[in-house]
C-alpha cells in the first residue's frame, strides 16, 4: 500500500491515458476502508498514537488527506513533482509571486487576468518588485523587456480576454537563457489541452474555480511545480505561513470535477467552435476573438502546443445598445462573471473581470464598451445559439 501521507509516494500511473488518470487520481480510493470516492476528511487535527509517532498528518493547514489527493492528482495531470491546493486562484498566484525577492523584475502578459494586475501592482509593488507588461505573443517584445533583474516570466495563454497565444516553449527558452522562472497560468485550457511543464515551464498555476472544478460551485487555486525541490518547499512554507490552503470539502469538489474534465473539455470545445462560427456570421458582430479560427494570427502556435481550443470566446458588437440587448435579453445563458463551468456565462470585461486593469491598457487592448466575453458551456449548442440570436437579433420571441 502506498504511504497515504507522503507527498511523493504515489503512483504516477504513467501507463494510463489522461482521461483515466483524471478519473482515478493519485490514490483514487481511500486506503483504510476502500471507499471509492475519497472521503471529505473534515477534521482540523489528527491524533498521535505516541510521542514521535504520527500517521503523517498533524494539522489540516499543513496537510489534509482530501487536499493531498487533489494536490497529487494535479501533480500527475500536469506532470510535476508536487501540487498545492489553495483557497483561490488569486491565493495560488500570490504564492508564486512570493518566490520573488525585493529588487526582482517580472514580465507579464499585457492582457492578463485582472486580479493578477492587482497582485503585481498593488501588493508586490510596495515590496520593491517591478514589472513590465508586454504582448507575449510577440517574442521580440518579451526579449526587449528583459532586464538584469528579470527573475520571472509569467504567461497566460490564451490570454484573457483577447485570446492571444504565447509560444510557451520559446518563452521558456528565453527565461532559461537569463536564469528566470517561467510560470504559466493554465486556467483556460487545463492540462487536458495544454501541458506547460512539458513545454519547458517551471510552474503551472490554475484558478481551479474554472474548468477543473467545472461546476461554478466553489473557488480554488492550484500550483504545480515541475522538478525544483527548493521551489516546492518554498510554496509549501508559503501555504503553511499564509494559511491559504483549500478546505477539505472544496478539495473534494475539485477532485470530483476533475473526474469528468476530459469529457467536459471536449464538449466545451465542440460547442465553442460552433458558437464562434455563428457569431462571426452575424451582422451586428464586428470581431470574434477565438483561438480555433484558422486565420487567428497565432493559429500555428496553437496547433503546435495545444490539443484543443477550449471554450472561451470574446467578441465586439456594433454598439453599446447591442451589448445591453444581449446582457438583458439572454435567458438560458447567464450574465455573470467567471468561466469554465457547465453553464454558458457571458461577461462584460470592462466593468467586471478587468475593472482593475489600467484604462490605457484596456483601450490599447480593445476592451471597449462594445466588448463581451463568453464561456461556452456544455448545454446543447443549438439552445446556446438560439438564446444569443433572440437576445441580439430579437428573433423568435
Ligand atoms: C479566475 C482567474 C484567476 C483568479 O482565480 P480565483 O479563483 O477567482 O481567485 C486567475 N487567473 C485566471 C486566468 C482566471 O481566469
Amino acid at each position: 500500500m502506498k504511504n497515504f501521507s507522503n507527498y511523493r509516494d504515489f503512483d504516477t500511473k504513467e501507463n494510463l491515458h489522461f482521461e483515466s488518470k483524471a478519473v482515478h487520481g493519485a490514490l483514487g480510493t481511500e486506503p483504510l476502508t476502500g471507499a471509492v470516492s475519497m472521503p471529505i476528511f473534515q477534521t482540523a487535527t489528527f491524533r498521535h498514537p505516541e510521542l514521535g509517532n504520527s500517521t503523517g498528518f498533524d494539522y489540516s493547514r499543513l496537510k489534509n488527506p482530501t487536499r493531498l489527493e487533489l494536490e497529487r492528482t494535479m501533480a500527475i495531470l500536469e506532470g510535476g513533482i508536487e501540487g498545492f491546493a489553495f483557497s483561490s486562484g488569486q491565493a495560488a498566484n500570490m504564492a508564486v509571486f512570493s518566490l520573488l525577492e525585493p529588487g526582482d523584475h517580472v514580465i507579464l502578459s499585457d492582457d492578463i487576468y485582472g486580479g493578477t494586475f492587482r497582485i503585481v501592482g498593488d501588493v508586490f509593488g510596495k515590496y520593491g518588485i517591478t514589472h513590465t507588461y508586454v504582448d507575449m505573443s510577440k517574442l521580440d517584445q518579451v526579449r526587449a523587456a528583459v532586464t538584469p533583474q528579470t527573475k520571472m516570466l509569467f504567461v497566460e495563454t490564451p490570454t484573457n480576454p483577447m485570446m492571444k497565444v504565447a509560444d510557451i516553449r520559446a518563452i521558456a527558452d528565453i527565461a532559461k537563457e537569463i536564469g528566470a522562472l517561467t510560470v504559466v497560468d493554465n486556467t483556460f485550457l487545463t492540462p487536458y489541452f495544454q501541458k506547460p511543464l512539458a513545454l519547458g515551464a517551471d510552474i503551472v498555476t490554475h484558478s481551479s474555480t474554472k474548468y477543473l472544478g467545472g461546476h461554478n460551485d466553489t473557488i480554488s487555486g492550484i500550483v504545480v511545480v515541475k522538478d525544483d525541490e527548493e521551489i516546492a518547499h518554498k510554496i509549501y512554507v508559503h501555504i503553511k505561513s499564509h494559511g491559504s490552503q483549500l478546505a477539505p470539502l472544496d478539495s473534494w469538489l475539485i477532485l470530483r470535477g476533475i473526474k469528468t474534465l476530459a469529457v467536459r473539455m471536449d464538449r466545451h470545445s465542440e460547442n465553442a467552435k460552433k458558437v464562434a462560427e455563428w457569431l462571426r456570421a452575424q451582422p451586428k458582430v464586428k470581431q470574434v476573438y477565438y483561438v480555433g479560427f484558422e486565420d487567428h494570427k497565432d493559429y500555428a502556435v496553437t496547433k503546435k502546443q495545444t490539443s484543443g481550443f477550449g471554450g472561451m470566446i470574446s467578441f465586439t458588437v456594433d454598439s453599446f445598445e447591442t451589448v445591453k440587448d444581449i446582457l438583458k435579453g439572454v435567458d438560458m445563458i447567464m450574465f455573470a462573471e467567471s468561466l469554465g463551468g457547465t453553464e454558458t456565462l457571458i461577461t462584460y470585461p470592462t466593468t467586471q473581470t478587468h475593472e482593475d486593469t489600467p484604462k490605457d491598457i484596456k483601450e490599447t487592448l480593445g476592451i471597449t464598451d462594445c466588448f463581451l466575453r463568453m464561456s461556452v458551456g456544455i448545454e446543447n449548442v443549438d439552445d446556446i445559439i438560439a438564446d444569443l440570436d433572440r437576445a441580439m437579433n430579437g428573433q423568435n420571441v
